[in-house]
């Protein structure tokens, strides 16, 4: 009998860690764990994994202690993409570390922020926080003797780097021919592992929103029951759509306990959940027995294979747009990213009007304004709230209670 646990079953379809490409600076095996295994665990050791408790998810950090943050965000990605891809014979440690590396390169303040900095970086080759996340885990990250960045593997990377234009991917290119850009230039796919990540992200943040939107009290119920998925997800149990509802509300009838409330949201919310991920493993089944690649280069020349059903992805989008009109679009959303902004321009002028303000590594650098950016984008909310103030004397969000 072998000591040492092995791999769960993988399909060939699979991203076996023992084929991996590898990574950019040859190490030795990490064995007794797979170098997939490994991956995930510098990821987790991360100063930038570290960080995304303090950045926004939707509601700025400071908003409310129960909201998501990146971090559990990231954390709920992982247990949905890595619940799936056991029922999937995929391997489950290359999912858990794109999953929690994947928001790595997000700068404070959720889009308000990233947006923000896309604009002070127009003149400066832009910022995407998809290839921020790439450039984390390459560059960033200062740990090893031996090389900048996590050294993490080729499947690692190209999963991470989920996004990217078509302008910056040549960039890349030029740097690394064969690197995770690649699909960009020729259309290619990703691992099956990384394709289901990133439907994992939008199964996690919806489910997530519709919880905090409602806790929030900006989202209202009336408008979520006549979505079909979320009216479904409350069916079966008449009492769910009712407890929900405000009380006086002619949702909730007599005799409905308000106390159930919150438990009545988690079982509609588990409800949608395994709608949405049952539904994402049958058709993905169905996609691999009609396409059965052989490996997992078959599976890069496919079309996307891990997808919903069509009836499903047409009601997922009309959830997602309900919460983007809804939820954020909100005017309480909008005003709070709109400080959100300004900070984010305003540190950008700062530092590089007076590089001084910086740490030493990052103003010697001989790209100024991608330097900025890049300890702009490594910033809490509240750090970058506080240095906005040390640096502007001006307060940009109202104290918390006041
Ligand atoms: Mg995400």
């Amino acid at each position: 009998m072998t000591l040492e646990p092995t791999e769960p079953e993988l399909a060939r379809w699979a991203a076996d860690s023992r084929r991996s490409r590898g990574r950019r600076h040859p190490e030795p095996p990490a064995a007794p764990r797979g170098e997939h295994q490994r991956d995930r665990d510098r990821i987790v050791h991360s100063t930038a994994f570290r960080r995304l408790v303090y950045k926004t998810q939707v509601f700025v950090n400071h908003e409310g202690d129960l909201f998501r943050t990146r971090l559990t965000h990231s954390l709920e990605v992982a247990q949905v993409a890595r619940s799936a891809a056991r029922r999937l014979h995929l391997n489950e440690d290359l999912v858990e570390a794109i999953a929690l590396a994947h928001d790595l390169g997000h700068t404070p303040f959720g889009h308000a922020g990233q947006d923000a900095l896309h604009g002070c970086m127009a003149a400066f080759g832009g910022f995407e926080h998809n290839l921020q996340s790439l450039r984390v885990v390459d560059e960033l990250e200062q740990r090893y003797l031996g090389f900048d960045g996590l050294n993490l593997t080729f499947e690692a990377r190209e999963g991470i780097l989920k996004h990217c234009s078509r302008r910056n991917a040549k960039r890349l290119l030029n740097g690394e021919p064969t690197g995770p850009a690649w699909r960009f230039v020729h259309d290619g796919q990703p691992t099956l592992e990384a394709q289901l990540v990133n439907l994992a992200d939008e199964v996690a943040y919806c489910t997530h929103d519709i919880d905090d939107g409602l806790r929030s009290g900006l989202l209202e119920l009336e408008p979520l029951l006549r979505l079909p998925l979320f009216a479904r997800a409350c069916e079966g149990d008449p009492r769910a759509a009712a407890g929900l509802a405000p009380s006086g509300s002619a949702f909730r009838p007599a005799g409905v306990d308000a106390r159930a409330d919150r438990r009545m949201l988690y079982q509609a919310l588990r409800r949608l959940l395994s709608t949405l991920i049952d539904d994402l493993i049958a058709q993905t089944r169905a996609n691999l027995r009609a396409a059965d690649p052989q490996d997992v280069e078959a599976v890069r020349r496919s079309p996307g294979l891990v997808a919903f059903s069509a009836p499903i992805r047409a009601n997922l989008d009309e959830l997602k747009s309900h919460l983007f009109h809804a939820l954020y679009r909100h005017p309480q959303v909008v005003e709070t990213t709109a400080a959100a902004r300004s900070v984010v321009t305003d540190l950008f002028t700062a530092y590089t009007q007076r590089p001084h303000e910086m740490p030493a590594d990052h103003r010697g650098a001989a790209d100024l304004p991608r330097a900025v950016a890049d300890y702009i984008a490594g910033m809490t909310d509240r750090f970058a709230s506080r240095e906005h103030q040390r640096l502007t004397g001006r307060q940009a969000f109202a104290p918390v209670g006041g």
